[in-house]
């Protein structure tokens, strides 16, 4: 199996914190990530001596009961929920990654385009990879090194160059924990303090439910190291931030901080400056909730139209990229959301989402405020039309699933039977930021990858529709 086909978007999170039971505080962390991954997940924890670990399929709430957090003794622990894709949807690939001789665990958020490196590699030493997905081959290399004498820092340090993709790691051994980033710092990571330990999450969200105070992000090429001395940091690599703006459109929560901006903030940023760019006469501002809220509110306070709940979600039902077949996607759609007709009928509404990727979601939602009786429907956007396929870690992977990609706007509008259709532009979405275009992936919009995608190349169209 092409190891790269297994596109993962993860939440990882670690705490090195003496005198605690980590896998209580882990626990937690993994709830406050659920949004990044609800297909798997598994904490492992050290008492100082050993490795012990839980993993299982589904929901963080399914996943773990008091036995099982019972059965995760110690002080040091690290927790990872794994994001659904079409492939490879197995508690084989669930993690953290444990080799059969509990020398490390691993918790991987991110994806390698590839892994010839890896996997020529693991040859020349003899090690199997045939059946190891991207984040089993990183934890073979560091084995590799370990096995051989070398400390955990060391083994990172040596296998890094080997690493080709987007990686946020946390990585320990019964007496350590390493948090790391590739050198573009692709996909976010933010360390913590807590009670003289200190905690790493993918997002800060899951320090506040723990009661820890935020420090910084782990910076692009670096590794922090944690053990009974203390805390120590390495720049492996000179790094340049090149954080996917995807987290800002769609997948971090809100009450997050990516690059010490609020989430929140920036999403209604995004909202205020597509109001600015496409004055629209209506009467009600609806988001598809959740994730279009902010910048509904954003939108609204921006045009002055009343805002509105006119869909509800069902809060049970998960996000929908994770149904693995398309007739399951459409069914969620309509299982997750309900309008409200009152909000609706006789109305001129505009509609708020965050992104269109494949193109499930908005044509049922235009059909719902139809039949609603909505007197017109204005889709918006917050985010520029997805054109090229992700690499590095959002289940976006093939570029002829993705509508913008083969549609231009005006045919989009068609398909999704809106009465107009505006996407925030891309430059009003990096000045929304108040961030350097510089400091961004931006490929699912440009095509621009910042870290090589080597063999994968070939997959892409340029310049695939008029716009
Ligand atoms: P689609 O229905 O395929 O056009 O996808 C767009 C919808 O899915 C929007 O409502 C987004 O909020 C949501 N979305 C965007 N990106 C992702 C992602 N990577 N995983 C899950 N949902 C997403």
């Amino acid at each position: 199996m092409q190891s790269a086909e297994l596109a993962e978007k993860c939440g990882v999170f670690g705490i090195y914190s003496p005198g605690s039971e980590a896998a209580r505080l882990v626990h937690p962390g993994l709830f406050a990530l659920q949004h990044r991954g609800q297909e798997s997940s598994g904490i492992a924890t050290s008492d100082g001596l050993q490795l012990y670990l839980h993993k299982g399929m589904g929901l963080v709430t399914h996943v773990y009961n008091e036995e099982a957090i019972d059965d995760l003794p110690g002080f040091i622990g690290i927790g990872h929920n794994r994001y659904s894709t079409s492939q490879g949807s197995t508690l084989d690939h669930a993690q953290p990654v444990l080799p059969k001789d509990k020398i490390l665990a691993l918790a991987h958020n991110g994806n390698l385009p590839s892994t010839v490196l890896l996997e020529s590699f693991l040859r020349d030493k003899g090690l199997p990879s045939a059946n190891s997905n991207d984040s089993e081959m990183m934890a073979d290399a560091i084995g590799y090194h370990m096995r051989r004498g070398s400390p955990l820092e060391d083994a990172v340090s040596d296998s890094y160059q080997l690493f080709t993709g987007a990686f946020s790691l946390i990585v320990m051994t019964p007496d350590k924990l390493v948090a790391l980033r590739d050198p573009h710092g692709i996909r976010p990571l933010s360390l913590g303090k807590l009670n003289g330990g200190y905690v790493f999450a993918s997002e800060t969200c899951a320090f506040d439910v723990i009661h820890a105070k935020p420090i910084r992000d782990v910076k692009p090429g670096e590794m922090v190291v944690v053990d009974e001395s203390g805390i120590r940091d390495y720049q492996i690599t000179p790094g340049e931030q090149k954080l996917d703006i995807f987290e800002f459109v769609y997948f971090a929560r809100p009450d997050s901080y990516l690059q010490g901006k609020r989430v929140y903030d920036i999403r209604k940023n995004f909202g205020r400056q597509l109001a600015l760019e496409y004055p629209t006469h209506a009467d009600v501002v609806i988001p598809i909730p959740d994730s279009a809220v902010p910048a509904a509110i954003g939108y609204s306070q921006e045009s002055g139209i009343p805002f509105e709940e006119g869909l509800i979600k069902n809060r049970y039902i998960h996000r929908t990229f994770i149904a693995p077949s398309q007739r399951m996607r459409d069914q969620n759609v309509e299982m997750k959301l309900n309008p409200i007709r009152e909000v609706i009928e006789g109305r001129e509404v505009v509609i708020i989402d965050d992104s269109i990727v494949r193109g499930t979601t908005a044509p049922k939602i235009i059909k719902m405020m139809r039949e609603s009786g909505a007197a017109k429907v204005h889709l918006r956007i917050s985010s520029p039309p997805v054109r090229f396929p992700d690499y590095y870690g959002i289940d976006t992977p093939k570029q002829d699933q993705l509508i913008a990609a083969n549609k231009s706007v005006g045919e989009i509008r068609e398909w999704t039977g809106a009465d107009s259709l505006y996407f925030l532009s891309y430059e009003g979405m990096i000045q929304a930021t108040g961030l350097p275009e510089g400091t961004f992936s931006t490929s699912c919009f440009t095509g621009i990858y910042p870290i090589d995608i080597r063999e994968r190349a070939g997959e892409i169209v340029r310049f695939p529709v008029p716009v």
